[in-house]
């Protein structure tokens, strides 16, 4: 069978799906495996590291994640465990494009969730992994980078999103690996 992949709409700052809490899913259908490969591959294209439901329009609690070789997809992610070591890392977000910003996160932290295929999944993620779990479990509950900011950050950050869609400055391009 073919089947032809579609890069998706990527939703950006002042988009309110991206301030919604997104739903459990309750039963995999036989769209869903569509889906994430569209997701997949809009990540790839954008490029990034990490896209959540809402930033495709989707208000359902799944991530697509890739990291070094390594991809994959969790559905109703839950942040089960996070190390009290924290890193302090450059952040960006497809959705909010042009800005990035150091971003206090744990170090390690254990997801889980279910598959594609419905089973249950566990992954232990560190580093840049364990970033983007958070970040895009975040998403999921309707929560952008910019707010986790100390406040004269996230005022500076906002302004600069506003300024961007007012078209008073340009945008900045971020590297793929903190576009998440
Ligand atoms: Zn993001």
């Amino acid at each position: 069978m073919e089947v032809l992949m579609a890069v998706l709409h990527i939703r950006k700052f002042g988009d309110p799906v991206l301030r919604t809490r997104a739903a459990e899913i309750e039963k995999i259908t036989a769209l869903h495996p569509r889906l994430v490969e569209d997701m997949l591959e809009t990540m790839r294209a954008a490029p990034g590291v990490g896209l959540a439901g809402n930033q495709v329009g989707v208000l359902e609690r799944l991530f697509v994640w890739q990291v070094d070789e390594e991809h994959g997809v969790v559905i109703n992610p839950v942040i089960t465990k996070r190390s009290r070591k924290t890193e302090e890392d450059e952040e960006g977000c497809l959705s909010l494009p042009g800005i990035a910003y150091p971003v206090v996160r744990a170090q390690r932290v254990r997801v889980e969730g279910i598959g594609l295929d419905g089973e249950p999944l566990r992954i232990d993620a560190e580093d840049l992994q364990a970033r983007v779990f958070q970040h895009e479990v975040d998403h999921l509950d309707g929560v952008l980078f910019y707010e986790r900011l100390p406040e004269e950050l996230k005022r500076e950050a906002l302004r600069t999103l506003r300024d961007q869609a007012l078209g008073i400055t340009p945008v900045r391009q971020v590297p793929a690996e903190e576009a998440l």
